[in-house]
């Protein structure tokens, strides 16, 4: 029990420590008070952690105030601060922090900036990634190989699968974390082969017992590279296979549209009821239009989660497909009473430090009448060449997009954006919070031809290298 009447500095940064869990603002306060009333603010211990517990509290203008009236600091107080910010999507305030606290006589450690890189990473703020990676590379901060492994893993996420290749090959040691990363990175970006590749090397070179996490990449590896009967004996190598495991092998096999072996393993492995394993299959009846099955899927999944506004929107959109319009209404009406909140398509691309988020349709963009006249005159100029879009949304797991004109799609706008806003031969990188449509994918495909340029486009689920004509995933998505 903590004695409040005359609190020690241990005792308090725990309390604080407790409040940053529970996410408790009001309670982390009050001790933020007892620790001016008892004079202990002024101990690294205590500020330290009320610089934690107001950022994980959401409170950045807080911690900084800590973190100013800070006597001394060391190298947690630097990275919780870069950490509050990056988390707050302010990447340059977060690099120049690190400038900052190399000035100050302190060198950032592997721990201190691999805990950033990721944040760096998911944000697809590729440039600060970037940045960074120069930044230890110039202030010859020691590249050690958890520090190798977060700035690869960086390069990943962030769409730069050569980058990452050339952060491996250099490094004088590998371990189980740099061969996973990379063997998921090839994976994510459609390079299959190279992904299996990796995979087998780490068993050559390492020669130790690989256990799950490596095992779950090997299994997306063959995914990716739609090589069955490895993946098989990959699976049957796993002792005690969990649920992402199960699903893997299932949407391998329905990928390869092996839909009656699909079938067989879910009843045998008695994985029915696994929302998880449910949704691999129905991406292998997307791939392999298979409406019927899909259904069947779609139906299964509206079962097992009935709250999952996803479900409906896939159903509504299988049944528009078919012209049953009045069951269309009928399941949007149901939607709208059971309060659901279908999720919004958005995508988003970043340039010159700024990121522009595009909606379904969106004409908010200060230069919107502009991108949509560039995709106007790409549609033409394809349609002048005989390509017909393609309005299959079978499957399909976005809803505003049915009603609207294929430019209004969010992708495409980013894409158009990224057109008109860069010079001729730049790589358009952008990011979509959903699947990409059929005739999205297709457009972007023909687009990058027209315009020769290479497009990458990051879904949920991997990357789209669509350049001169076609796409990394090989239409397999
Ligand atoms: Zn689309
Ligand atoms: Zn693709």
């Amino acid at each position: 029990m903590v004695d409040f009447n005359s609190p020690d500095h241990v005792a308090l940064a725990t309390a604080i420590s407790a409040c940053t869990m529970l996410k408790s603002l009001q309670q982390g306060r009050k001790f933020h008070d007892i620790a001016m009333k008892y004079g202990l603010y002024s101990h690294i211990l205590v500020s330290n952690s009320l610089l934690k517990m107001y950022i994980d509290c959401e409170r950045i203008q807080d911690a900084r105030e800590v973190f100013g009236r800070m006597v001394s600091k060391n190298i947690i107080s630097w990275t919780e601060m870069i950490r509050g910010n990056v988390k707050k999507g302010r990447f340059n305030e977060g690099l120049k922090l690190l400038r900052h606290m190399n000035g100050d006589g302190i060198t950032p450690d592997s721990r201190s900036v691999s805990t950033v890189l990721p944040t760096w990473a998911r944000m697809a703020a590729h440039k600060h990634g970037k940045d960074i990676h120069a930044y230890l590379l110039r202030n010859r901060i020691d590249l050690n190989i958890t520090l190798q492994n977060a700035v690869m893993d960086m390069y990943v996420k962030s769409g730069f699968i050569e980058l990452a290749s050339r952060v491996f090959t250099g490094m004088k040691e590998r371990d189980v974390v740099s061969w996973t990363v990379m063997t998921i990175g090839y994976s994510l970006h459609g390079q299959g082969e190279l992904a299996v590749e990796s995979f087998q090397k780490m068993e050559e070179e390492l020669r130790i017992e690989i256990d799950q996490f490596p095992e779950a990449a090997a299994l997306l590896a063959c995914n990716a590279a739609l090589m069955v009967d490895k993946g098989r004996l990959y699976f049957d190598r796993i002792k005690e296979p969990k649920v992402g495991h199960y699903a893997l092998m299932v949407s391998l096999l329905a990928r390869a549209g092996l839909f009656d072996e699909a079938r067989i393993f879910i009843e045998e492995q008695g994985i029915e009821r696994q929302a998880e394993v449910l949704k691999a299959l129905l991406d292998g009846c997307r791939i392999h239009q298979q409406g019927k099955l899909g259904k069947q899927v779609i139906n299964q999944l509206c079962n097992l989660e009935p709250l999952n506004a996803d479900n409906y929107i896939l159903l509504s959109n299988w049944y528009a497909n078919n012209d049953k319009w009045d069951k269309v209404d009928e399941i949007q009406q149901s939607i709208r009473d059971m309060g659901l909140k279908p999720k919004k398509a958005y995508s988003w691309i970043e340039l010159k430090n700024k990121v522009h988020v595009f909606g379904t349709g969106d004409v908010s963009h200060p230069r919107s009448e502009r991108i949509y006249w560039e995709l106007k005159c790409l549609m033409n100029e394809m349609e002048g060449k005989g390509y017909k879009p393609i309005t299959a949304f079978n499957l399909h797991d976005v809803d505003e997009e049915r009603e609207c004109i294929q430019i209004g799609h969010s992708e495409l706008l980013a894409i158009s954006f990224g057109l008109i806003s860069t010079q001729t031969g730049t790589t358009i990188r952008v990011t979509k919070n959903l699947n990409v449509c059929c005739s999205c994918h297709d457009f972007s495909k023909f687009i990058s031809k027209m315009v020769n340029r290479e497009i990458v486009l990051k879904d949920p689920n991997r990357f789209h290298h669509f350049k001169n004509g076609s796409c990394s995933c090989r239409d397999f998505w």
